[in-house]
């Protein structure tokens, strides 16, 4: 099957007893045993798995082109899946532009069981592949970058990367519509499925894809012995969301495209960040490596943080809010927002500036979202 019918049939037939074409929500706990290890269809104590789960994670498996899939209580649960199953003393490689919560898991939470992070500022692969050291595990990557969409070469990081050190992927900015990190030589794909999966900002919840039956077993026992698990009705949900994914990210697309052309000719703006223009540094690598761009879009506004804070309040369709790739338009402060837990120093060299506003494009008629940015920045 192709991605839009995998969207909505993977892991979705009719139920056998009803014909219900949706898939119900398992609300139980725990499920009936014939005896002793007399389990009847597989289920046992739902931290462990349930029905709903399970219809979700094959969906995920299916989009992003993997063998596995997990179901996390948020994108950070599913982060932390991974990195517990490093050992004292492993390394992992991330760019310092990274998603502000997975920056405070790295810094507060693991360096405490010494898995160290080695930073690396640049984005090109042959910059990441240098940082490896003899305890390397993991390359940590997210491309396009929040929130200056930088975009990084997975295949090439993937071909020339030892098989001992695995590449993650976070795929949550391009979605399985636009990018499929597996396919490109990535061990593992994570997601914020809070974010377009869903797609309607009504849950928090994340996913790791894998072709490793090794690994996948090592993320189901981070499921059932670290307990992050999501509700049924909040996998019945990202499941309702998955199904709409291609039609919101082919608008999520188009708008931001003609939103990044409207800005760029603004006289209020001194640049703006969008994969889609010819002239991005990354455009050539991301056409090999997508299949389009999502509605993500930053901007430089002239008149620094009082013109930002300006504009956060005369926007009126755009909400001015955290998180990104819902069907409505959100705008954001990355500086104090997504970013407000990385050190200055760090945010001035990786380009966080106070004038940087980040727009998620949602799915409204262009012309309205056109008409609240020309009064915005008026
Ligand atoms: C939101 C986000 C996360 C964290 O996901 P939660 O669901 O908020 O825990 C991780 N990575 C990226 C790129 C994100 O945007």
């Amino acid at each position: 099957m192709h991605l839009n019918t995998k969207l909505i049939h993977a892991g979705q037939e009719p139920d056998i007893q009803t014909g219900a074409v949706n898939v119900a929500i398992s609300v139980s706990s725990t499920f009936k045993q014939d005896g002793v290890g007399g389990f009847r269809s597989g289920f046992e104590y739902a931290r462990g798995g349930n029905p709903s789960r399970n219809s979700l994670e094959t969906t995920l498996a299916a989009v992003e082109n993997g063998k596995y899939g997990r179901a996390f209580a948020s994108g950070l649960a599913a982060s932390s899946a991974i990195i517990a199953t490093l050992n004292p003393g492993d390394e992992i490689i991330a760019t310092a532009d990274i998603y502000g919560g997975t920056y405070r898991l790295f810094t507060k939470v693991y360096p405490k069981y010494n898995i160290k992070v080695k930073w690396v500022d640049s984005h090109s692969a042959v910059d990441i592949l240098a940082a490896i050291t003899p305890d390397t595990k993991l390359i940590w990557l997210e491309t396009p970058t929040n929130p200056l969409l930088n975009i990084i070469d997975i295949a090439k990081v993937a071909a020339k990367k030892p098989a001992s050190v695995l590449l993650v992927v976070d795929n949550t900015f391009a979605s399985p519509f636009f990018q499929t990190p597996l396919d490109l030589g990535a061990d593992l794909v994570i997601h914020s499925t809070t974010k377009y999966i869903s797609g309607h900002s009504d849950i928090i919840g994340g996913a790791v894809i894998t072709n490793s039956a090794e690994l996948d077993e090592a993320l189901h026992f981070q499921q059932y012995a670290n307990g992050a698990v999501p509700s049924p009705f909040d996998c019945y949900l990202t499941q309702r969301g998955l199904k709409t994914l291609a039609v919101r990210m082919e608008r999520h697309q188009s708008n931001a495209y003609d939103i990044a052309h409207f800005l760029r000719s603004h006289a209020h703006v001194e640049k703006v960040f969008f994969v889609g223009f010819t002239d991005h540094p990354g455009h050539a690598i991301a056409k090999n490596q997508m299949r389009g761009f999502p509605g993500m879009v930053s901007f430089l506004i002239k008149g620094g943080r009082k013109a930002a804070d300006q504009f956060f309040d005369r926007v009126k369709v755009f909400t001015f809010a955290e998180s990104l790739g819902a069907v409505e338009s959100l705008t954001c402060y990355p500086y104090l927002m997504t970013h407000g837990g990385i050190p200055e120093e760090i945010k001035d060299r990786i380009g966080i500036a106070d004038n940087l506003i980040r727009l998620s494009v949602g799915i409204e008629d262009i012309n309205d979202l056109l008409d609240d940015l020309k009064q915005a920045l008026e």
